[in-house]
């Protein structure tokens, strides 16, 4: 992965954001944060976030820390500075000494240490960003890093991949505990770590400055690439121009009979992909298991719910019927089993499938409207790249449905999701 990083494109930025300390140092954030979510294939929809570290002055004139966290609705292609909202650093780290504090609370908090009360809700890794010492942290959910996350055997292969440069964390869901986790993790002993690798979840990087910070996600996704070329688990490249316009019959009938669930308000819109590499995918002789595994990073779950429904090129809106019929038991089924044990009342989604996958023909994303169903397409096209990589490296080992239910019913993804649908 190349490093787009430019000094007289960094020197312009810092020109334009005027003569304070802080504001140059969140425009070269910006910048950075612009790189990275250009780069596709690091930051699919909104997996990831970036901040920094400043000083500003406080109404009475002390200088205090900021930190400036990626705030929820903003793109890090696209992101301008309104985006990174600012919180008081201070009370974010005694933060460390609180024990338990639900989600919820947890958001409240951070909105209450907000510079300017109308920005953007911060990330809910802003703590984790907080209590990690350097000036810029970098987050990124890359297909690489994907592929070993995802492994059984991930821990052991990310330390022969990157030795004592990362702090290696088991799995814990993003939120006030993953935060908790990660800075015990590296105060522990990894001090002098450069960043940190998140089984089933990411990579994380930081460093003194924006350049140093930026360089080093990169440099680690590279070498999960390199790794997986050396094992002869190639990571396919993503590709562009997959999407197909004329669908063909057994796309139309899997229209007609998710319409017959009369579930979405408008007629489903459906963005069918096909290219060399989801052949490869779709042409797996254990597609079914491999497919009903799970997702590559738990926020997927969120938008193309555990698995997808399987079917092939020769279907007919009656087998669909039937398919689909087979998808929304088992999804009410998971629903039930996994509602049992949450600490409080969940609410069931809709149990349509988001992802259909034709063997023969294609993948199908599946939405409420277009961008919904392009969303869709475009995590099962990453997923299938990052499956095959990773069962021929070792077995693609996502998160088991407990842990991919909680996320789907996760409080503030649910949030999200109502906020996304009033616009
Ligand atoms: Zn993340």
């Amino acid at each position: 992965m190349q490093s787009h990083w430019s000094d007289a494109e960094a020197a312009r930025v810092v020109k334009t954001a005027g003569t304070e300390a802080a504001n140059q140092e969140l425009a070269l954030r910006v910048y950075t944060s612009q790189l990275i979510g250009q780069e596709q294939d690091l930051v699919l929809h909104g997996g990831g976030n970036t901040s920094v570290k400043v000083k500003r002055r406080d109404a009475t004139g002390a200088e205090r820390y900021v930190i400036h966290v990626k705030g929820s609705g903003w793109d890090l292609a696209t992101i301008e500075a309104p985006g990174l909202p600012g919180m008081w650093l201070e009370p974010l780290l005694a933060a460390r000494e609180t024990l338990n504090m639900t989600d919820e609370r947890m958001v409240t908090f951070l909105r209450s240490e907000m510079l300017d009360q109308h920005g953007p809700t911060p990330s809910v890794e802003a703590l984790l960003h907080a209590f990690l010492p350097q000036p810029y942290v970098d987050h990124t959910h890359s297909a690489a890093a994907l592929v070993i996350a995802n492994q059984p055997q991930a821990s052991k292969l990310a330390r022969e991949i990157f030795s004592d440069r990362l702090c290696l964390v088991p799995y814990v869901m993003p939120g006030f505990k993953l935060s908790h986790a990660a800075d015990e993790i590296f105060r522990g002993g990894g001090t002098s770590s450069e960043g940190l690798f998140l089984n089933n979840h990411g990579l994380f990087s930081f460093g003194e400055d924006a350049k140093t910070s930026y360089e080093r996600i990169l440099r680690f996704t590279t070498m999960c690439e390199e790794y997986l070329i050396a094992q002869g688990a190639t990571l396919a490249p993503p590709e562009t121009g997959t999407k197909i316009e004329t669908h063909p019959p057994a796309v139309l009938a899997l229209g007609r009979a998710l319409r017959e669930w009369d579930i979405f308000s408008d007629d489903p819109v459906l963005d069918l992909r096909s290219s060399s590499t989801i052949t490869r995918y779709l042409s797996l002789p254990n597609l079914e298991n491999v497919a009903n595994r799970g997702t590559a990073t738990p926020d997927h779950v969120i938008r193309i719910k555990p698995r997808p429904v399987l079917g092939a090129a020769g279907f007919s809106a009656a087998d669909w019927g039937e398919a689909i019929k087979d998808y929304v038991d088992w999804y009410t089924a998971y629903f039930d089993r996994n509602a049992l044990h949450a600490d409080e009342p969940k609410t069931m989604l809709d149990p349509l499938p988001r992802v259909a996958l034709l063997r023969g023909c294609g993948i199908v994303g599946i939405g409420r409207n277009s961008k919904e169903a392009g969303v869709a397409a475009d995590l099962a096209e990453q997923t299938a790249r990052i499956v095959l990589s990773a069962e021929a490296l070792g077995e693609f080992a996502p998160l088991g449905e407990a842990e991919l239910f909680k996320m789907e019913y996760w409080s503030l993804e649910q949030a999200k999701l109502r906020k996304e649908a009033e616009h």
